[in-house]
Order: C-alpha cells, then structure tokens, then sequence
C-alpha cells in the first residue's frame, strides 16, 4: 500500500510513521521535490484503506497488494482441489453438477438424479430453500425438500449441493454434502462467518452485480474463520441486457483463477435463463478453463416450479456432455 503525503503536512509524517509501526507493518519513505511518499511494508490485508484515506495529511492512497490473503494464489501457489463426497473439485478435474432448480417430489428428484447420472454427472444439485424475488412464487419444500435429496443420494450414491439462506438453517444442512450460497447471500457476512466456522465444503456463487474482488473477500470471510473448503461458481452478472436473463462474465475464469488457487465452476443455466443458451455456454466455459458446471436439468421443464425456461431436458444434457468430453482433453481436464 502506498501512501501519497500532502505536501504541506509532511512535516507531520512521523505522528503517521509511529502509528504505521505500531500495527506491525514496516515502511519505506521516498521523499521527492514534489511528493513525500510512504510505502508500507508487510500483510496490509488488515489496514482499513478508508481510514488512511480520510487522515488530513493523506493525499491519496493505492493498494499494490490484493485485500484478501488466504484466498490468494500468491500465498498459495498450488491449484487448491476441494473433496466433496469422493468427488474432486478443482485441479485438473472436471466436475459436472446437474439436478433440478428445485426439489418437488421424490418421483421427480430421484428419476432426474438417475439420468443425469447415467449421462455422466458426479454430483446433485436441487434447492430446498429458494430465494424468488415475488414472495408468492415457490419457496421450496424446505426441510422435506433435503430429505428428498438424501433420498436421491441414497439411491444413486451422487453427493448433493443444496443452497443456504440463513444461518439459523445450518442444523438442517448436517448431512448434505456441500452447502450453496447463493447470489443473493454472497455479502450475507454473517452467513459467511458461521460457514467458516463448519467443515462443509462451500459453493459460494458471485452476487449479482459483484466485482471479482468483492467475491474473493466473500471467500475470504469464510476461509479467516477456517473453512477453506470453498469452490467459486460464476453465475452471470448483471448488466444492461435484457435479452438474457445475466451476462456469463466469460473473462472471470481464466481471471479469477490467477488471482486465486480455489476451483472456480460455471452455472450456465442462471447465466443467460435460456434453455437453448445453456449448451453454447456451457462449451465457451469448459474452453475458458472452468473447473466445471452447475447446470439446471428438469424432466418437464414447463411444469417445472422454478427456473423451467432456463432448465434443459436429460437428453439435452445427455448431448452436452458428450461434447464436453471431445474438448476436455484440449483443455487438460479429466
Ligand atoms: C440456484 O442455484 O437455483 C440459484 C438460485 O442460483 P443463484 O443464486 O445463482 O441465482
Ligand atoms: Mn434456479
């Protein structure tokens, strides 16, 4: 972090000094005709760059090192590969997550879990709790609806992903085997410090209208409390295209996996909300590097009771992955 001195304070830059040293940091001055500079020296991940900014003899500040430490490949060369259920996430593993939007009946669950798995997917996905922007849609079967995924699980012996809201639901989450946050809870900090604090691997999806670095502070909150057992899912953000539902911010994957270690997946089907754009997408993110997918499959998708013009047939999935087994190897995935 580099401090900028204003030129008629710098007489009063040894107060700012002292106080630097006291937090452990060192630093190193640059004094110019001009400009007195301050560097400092050490983990800055803790300085708080809005209160240097705001000191009277501060003219401006910029940070050089990233705000996030543990989720940091700097620190952590080694691609991280995260184990959920016997399943590897991350490395040169390619891992595909498929399974309803939402849990509806054990008929529908199971029969999507068997199909997806026949076609070649290693885990389950399905919500129990669904955050709808209209409170009168569907809000999930709640409790019933993980009891229907342990079902599936126990009947195909795939591993299940199901999503979070509130951390007084942890207790329900006891035996799944891997816990969503949403988009809509990336900065729910409070649900982030409690998961930190269990050993469940995380899907942490990117917020809606998030920046990259926003994203991996959110990953920072959960690994500072010592789970670092986090798997990225890039979603679709939001911009000023209303022909799709998000844009798929191809750019973050090849991106975020330089600046991070931890496997980074791609959710085509909240991407773009088309059914039809999910297998186009699906390909441009294995060819950008993504560890895997998160894709939405339904057995009857215009009677699904959430996301159905976005969730694609068994067949369809069938024929995406045939496609994405052809470019695995160009991409060095297995
Ligand atoms: C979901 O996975 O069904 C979901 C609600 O996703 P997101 O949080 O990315 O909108
Ligand atoms: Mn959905």
């Amino acid at each position: 972090m580099i401090l900028i001195i204003k030129n008629d304070k710098k007489d009063e830059v040894g107060k700012l000094i002292q106080w630097i040293k006291s937090q452990g940091l060192d630093v190193h001055m640059s004094e110019g005709q001009n400009t007195t500079i301050v560097g400092l020296i050490g983990d800055t991940s803790r300085v708080d760059i809005d209160l240097i900014s705001s000191l009277d003899i501060v003219e401006s500040v910029k940070r050089i090192q990233e705000p996030y430490k543990k989720a940091n490949r700097k620190f952590h060369p080694n691609d991280t590969v995260v184990e959920v259920g016997g399943v590897k996430i991350g490395g040169d593993n390619f891992t595909l997550i498929a399974g309803p939007c939402s849990v509806e009946t054990r008929d529908q669950i199971v029969g999507i879990a068997r199909a997806v798995r026949a076609s070649g997917a290693v885990m389950l996905r399905g919500g129990a709790f669904k955050p709808r922007t209209s409170p009168y849609a569907f809000q999930g079967l709640g409790a019933e609806g993980i009891e229907l995924l342990k079902e599936a699980r126990r009947v195909t012996g795939l591993p299940i992903v199901t999503e979070i809201m509130n951390f007084s639901q942890l207790d329900l989450f006891n035996d799944v085997d891997m816990i969503q946050v949403g988009a809509r809870n990336m900065q729910n900090f409070d649900l982030l410090k409690a998961l930190g604090q269990s050993d469940k691997p995380i899907l942490l999806k990117r917020g809606l209208a998030n920046t990259i670095e926003e994203w991996l502070m959110s990953a920072e909150y959960i690994m500072s409390k010592g789970n670092e057992k986090i798997v990225l899912c890039e979603r679709g953000i939001r911009t000023f295209e209303p022909l799709t539902r998000n844009t798929l911010d191809l750019s973050a994957i090849p991106l975020v996996k330089e600046l991070t270690h931890l496997p980074v997946i791609v959710d085509p089907s909240h991407a773009s909300g088309l059914a039809r754009l999910v297998a186009p997408l699906s390909l441009a993110a294995v060819g950008a590097g993504s560890d895997g997918l998160i894709i939405e499959v339904h057995n009857d998708p215009p009677h699904a009771l959430c996301d159905g013009a976005q969730s694609i047939r068994p067949e369809q999935f069938d024929a995406i992955v045939g496609k994405i087994k052809a470019i695995l190897p160009i991409v060095g995935k297995k």
